[in-house]
């Protein structure tokens, strides 16, 4: 097992200079920058049935987290996220079909500025989604508008989705939120140099991500090895789909988590993991 590191990819630092997703198709259809607040410019490449793949993910996290025909989403990240460009075909060329075409839904983007939290409230007040996805770092900003308009988010929304790459809120952070807004709220995990997702699930409250989609071990942090079932370690993972299996690294997150056993009933083989904060 060839283990990738941050680190290891970045090598000595060298400001400016581009990086370039191992599991990214030499053949591209779309090249997107993930993580514009990166030292590094971060570009992924992918071709149509990589995209097609990705796609998968994020349906599946979209219904895990109670999206179905008929409903409307908010997004209040950037168009760079994977949370949207893989939304809908409409944001992106060459996607044929986005998590919203795949469920029914109506997806409604924002934008990725944290200051542009008072018009996600106004999509809120005036289109009535079910479910908004936020960027983690436009939390704060969002509540102030939330508490100096005295915005009632659950009369317009009936959950909300905080996601991070490599990082998720803390349990503890997700309960004083749910208690601020008298709502539900979920996290979602995103690891975009892998393609990586993974949702809380609002039942088991671990997070769901799937086996055919991502090879998922849980690695020791000094010695890059597996740690048995259980063992709380570094979350390393990378997409099954992209490119030939021979030339795939596995790649070792900076996030801490231990597996669980699967049989949520939201998703009876669904790989189950409880992230650590
Ligand atoms: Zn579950």
């Amino acid at each position: 097992m060839r283990v990738l590191t941050w680190e290891a990819f970045t090598g000595p630092a060298l400001p400016g200079q581009p990086l370039w997703s191992p599991w990214s198709s030499s053949t591209p259809q779309v090249v997107y920058q993930s993580g514009a607040s990166t030292e590094c410019p971060l570009y992924l490449g992918l071709d149509r049935a990589l995209l097609n793949r990705y796609v998968q993910a994020l349906t599946r996290a979209w219904r895990l987290v109670g999206l179905g025909p008929g409903d409307r989403v908010s997004l209040f990240d950037f168009g760079s996220s994977p949370l949207v460009f893989l939304a809908s075909a409409f944001y992106t060329p060459y996607l044929g079909r986005g998590a919203a075409e795949h469920l029914g839904c109506t997806p409604i983007c924002n934008d990725g500025e944290p200051t542009m939290g008072s018009r996600a409230l106004d999509i809120l007040r005036f289109v009535n989604p079910r479910v908004m996805f936020i960027r983690r770092d436009c939390v704060p900003s969002w509540l102030q508008d939330v508490e100096t308009r005295a915005f009632p988010v659950n009369t317009h929304l009936s959950r909300l989705v905080v996601a991070d790459d490599e990082a998720v809120l803390s349990e503890r952070q997700r309960g004083d939120l749910e208690e601020k807004l008298k709502l539900p709220v979920v996290r979602l995990l995103r690891v975009d140099l892998a393609f990586f997702l993974a949702a809380e699930c609002p039942d088991c409250r671990a997070f769901h991500t799937w086996d055919d989609l991502y090879r998922v071990n849980i690695l020791d942090e000094e010695t890059q090895t597996p740690l048995s079932f259980g063992e709380v370690g570094l979350l390393a993972t990378a997409p099954r789909f992209g490119r030939r299996r021979k030339e795939r690294p596995i790649y070792l997150s900076r996030v801490r988590a231990r597996q669980a056993s699967p049989g949520c009933p939201r998703g009876a083989s669904d790989l189950r993991l409880e992230v650590l904060s």
